[in-house]
């Protein structure tokens, strides 16, 4: 699994991006249906279908191990250690461009809440289209500080033997997990 270093000083948290090799290891609680809009939901605790008809997954309750599924889109993880609410978002073209992540940040003090952008489909792979970019500039604009946000950058068509990847042939995604301890 790889981490974002942002969240390392929150030992009341677990996340993780699984990879190619450790996706199958993963358990969850609850999925969300991911539909490219831009609807959230809180959950608090296991449910044993999708959410439906939303693109992002929030909790402020221990032990609900979220997860978002991704081959191209970008994931982005919120944690707000204050109030400790958090969770994870799927950010495709769509989302981005309705702003999902600027929906969910409403939820949240923006100025208390760290994000991690993580990886996606990069520019050179998408028609210039630069989709981490692009919410971290919805990020600042809400608020954010930008040393509450850390981009992973990497392009998952380019390392398509970590990550999967649509572009590069999968039809599957892999997962980025949240959990409150
Ligand atoms: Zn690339």
């Amino acid at each position: 699994m790889i981490q974002f270093s942002i969240f390392q000083k929150f030992p009341d948290i677990q996340h993780g991006i699984a990879t190619r090799h450790s996706e199958r290891d993963q358990k969850h609680d609850v999925v969300a249906q991911q539909v490219h809009g831009t609807r959230f939901a809180w959950v608090d605790g296991p449910r044993l279908q999708p959410v439906p008809g939303v693109d992002a997954l929030l909790t402020d309750t221990p032990g609900v191990r979220v997860r978002i599924g991704t081959s191209d889109c970008v994931p982005i993880i919120v944690y707000e250690p204050r109030t400790r609410r958090g969770g994870i978002i799927h950010a495709g073209f769509k989302g981005t461009t309705q702003e999902i992540l600027a929906a969910v940040l409403q939820e949240f003090s923006a100025r208390h809440v760290y994000l991690g952008i993580g990886p996606a489909v990069g520019p050179e792979c998408y028609d210039d289209i630069d989709i981490q970019k692009e919410n971290l500039m919805q990020a600042l604009q809400a608020g954010v500080p930008r040393s509450h946000i850390e981009v992973m950058r990497f392009c998952t068509k380019c390392h398509s033997d970590t990550f999967y990847s649509y572009r590069a042939g999968d039809h599957i995604n892999f997962g980025t997990y949240f959990e409150l301890l």
